[in-house]
């Protein structure tokens, strides 16, 4: 039998692809098998070798998602029959990526995982828009956060308001209604200020600033789709980027 391969969970950063890091590169360029989200750049796949195989495993363009299990069976898989898997996500593997699971899944099966780490989109939003996710003054700490959770899972936005610190919510267009509700209901003053950033790092990024009372309909109004990252906070006031138009360019 052929020796175990092992499987890469790989960082393809937030989407502009000089975001990847030389580790991505230099595995991407090793990978026997490919597995590709859908919210990962295709100008990345250049990096691959000729003879990959690509397999896309993301849920947008009108197709369901593969199911977890079977994307977690198929690394299993091809490790075992000895070849290198390189298992591309969005933004970085273990920020809301399931690459916790995929590396559960993955030793369980005694298969030998590495993880190489990716910008995530809410560092590349922060970057983006100017915005000091720390910053002494005005936050002393930051928090990833996803929206999605509901029931059990909920975050406990409650908690999160006392810290005080700046909050990125992932996930959180659809949400946005209830996330608000949320922070109001916890006391977060409806005039704190945030920014949302959509597709953070393409050439398609938008940037719109709005505060909490207003986040649900400023979103609508704009249009606003998934991906796009919340930063809520003090500190999105701040913006040093020093690229601003104004601001109803920026929401444009
Ligand atoms: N592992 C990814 C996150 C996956 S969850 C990371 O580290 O970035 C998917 C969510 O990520 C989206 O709903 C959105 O909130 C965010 N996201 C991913 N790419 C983005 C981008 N280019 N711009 C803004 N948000 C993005």
């Amino acid at each position: 039998m052929s020796k175990t391969g092992k499987v890469y969970l790989v960082g393809a950063g937030p989407g502009d692809p000089e975001l990847l890091t030389l580790k991505a590169l230099r595995v991407l360029g090793a990978a026997d098998v490919v597995l590709v989200d859908d919210l990962v750049n295709r100008a990345i796949l250049v990096h691959l070798r000729e003879d990959a195989r690509v397999i896309r495993v993301g849920k947008r363009g009108g197709c369901k998602s593969t199911p977890q299990a079977f994307i977690e069976r198929l690394m299993v898989a091809e490790a075992k029959a000895g070849r290198t898997v390189a298992r591309l996500k969005g933004g970085d593997p273990f920020i809301f990526g399931r690459g916790g699971e995929e590396a559960e899944a993955l030793q369980r099966a005694g298969v030998r995982c590495e993880v190489v780490s990716g910008i995530t989109s809410g560092l590349a939003a922060a970057a983006a828009a100017g915005v000091p996710l720390t910053y002494r003054k005005a936050a002393q700490g930051v928090v990833f956060v996803t929206a999605h959770g509901s029931g059990e899972n909920e975050p406990d936005w409650a908690a999160l308001v006392k810290t005080r610190m700046t909050l990125v919510v992932y996930m959180g267009v659809a949400r946005c209604a209830a996330v608000r509700s949320a922070l109001l209901g916890a006391g977060l003053p409806p005039c704190t200020p945030a920014l949302v950033v959509e597709n953070a790092s393409l050439p398609r990024e938008r940037q719109l600033r709005t505060t909490l009372a207003r986040l649900a309909e400023d979103l609508l109004a704009h249009e606003i789709e998934s991906p796009a990252i919340m930063m809520i906070g003090e500190v999105t006031r701040e913006r040093y980027a020093g690229v601003f138009a104004d601001e109803a360019a920026a929401a444009s």
